[in-house]
């Protein structure tokens, strides 16, 4: 359940920026009909965490450094960066649970596109 109203909430503020983010992208892209790789947001949005003891990267199989920081998809799945980033090359949803992931943007996800942050 928490996934999911997190999610309703990453929709909901979306809805309020569609605007901004149309004329951004715009500027950033120099065309007002271009799609954005649906993929490339959805690991924008993803969300950075402190691995736990004992967990590991579902797509590699291996353990997790102690605190390392490690991506978590919004269905609470944690992998590697580079594991999830290649996963979801082309794909947009959980290799565990098959959970969609957001595929629009949110402000923080373009800045730190924008920004490389
Ligand atoms: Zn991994
Ligand atoms: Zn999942």
């Amino acid at each position: 359940m928490e996934a999911i109203s997190r999610l309703i909430r990453i929709h909901e503020q979306q809805e309020e920026e569609e605007r901004e983010q149309k004329k951004r992208r715009r500027t950033i892209w120099g065309c007002n009909n271009h799609i954005i790789p649906a993929t490339r947001f959805s690991i924008a949005s993803l969300e950075s965490k402190e691995s736990q003891n004992n967990e590991e990267c579902s797509i590699c199989l291996d353990e997790f450094s102690e605190g390392e920081q490690v991506t978590q998809t919004p269905c609470k799945h944690k992998f590697h960066d580079d594991c999830i980033l290649k996963w979801l090359n082309g794909k947009h949803f959980c290799p565990m649970c098959r959970f969609q992931l957001p595929t629009k943007v949110t402000k923080d996800a373009m800045n730190k596109l924008i920004l490389g942050s």
